[in-house]
């Protein structure tokens, strides 16, 4: 996604811990663990991937998308599709995105990465082009420029 920045991949982790799986050092059980909640949430908000379970390899995991943030409010900790992530960076400035693969078959779960998304990681210039859903700061500024010099100044500005 456009605005995605502060990346964190848990790519290692996962890996190792998979290690510990197969070679019989952590149980299936301590790993296959999906609570009811994030089974739910795979189901109703998941993304199917076509990466196959590392664990039973009989299914095809499923990412589930978490978001949180201030500006979320009572939708903080709650599951969304990629469609609803892309509305809702087009809206807000910034809020952080857990992603994490479950397998509906055994119930391995695992947090893939984490990023943020929102308008803060648009450039001044995106920001700026006019879609109706610019800041307060924007849209005063555009409002107060009959003869275009602040906009003007902005463009030499950001050279
Ligand atoms: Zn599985």
């Amino acid at each position: 996604m456009r605005t995605q920045r502060q990346v964190v991949d848990y790519s290692l982790q996962r890996r190792a811990l998979l290690r510990e799986v197969h070679s019989g050092r952590v149980s299936r059980y301590e790993v296959c663990d999906a609570s009811p909640y994030l089974k739910s949430a795979a189901r109703f908000h998941g993304e199917p991937t076509e990466i196959l379970c590392p664990v039973c390899r009989r299914e095809n995991l499923t990412h589930v998308h978490y978001i949180y943030g201030d500006e979320l409010r009572q939708s903080a900790g709650q599951a969304r599709t990629r469609a609803e992530l892309s509305m809702l960076a087009m809206t807000l400035r910034e809020f952080q995105v857990y992603v994490v693969e479950v397998c509906r078959g055994c119930d391995w779960n695992h947090l893939v990465e984490q990023y943020l998304l929102g308008r803060d990681g648009l450039s001044d210039d995106e920001a700026g082009a006019g879609d109706g859903q610019a800041d307060g700061a924007a849209v005063a500024t555009s409002a107060m420029t009959a003869d275009g010099s602040t906009v003007r100044r902005r463009r030499e500005a950001g050279r």
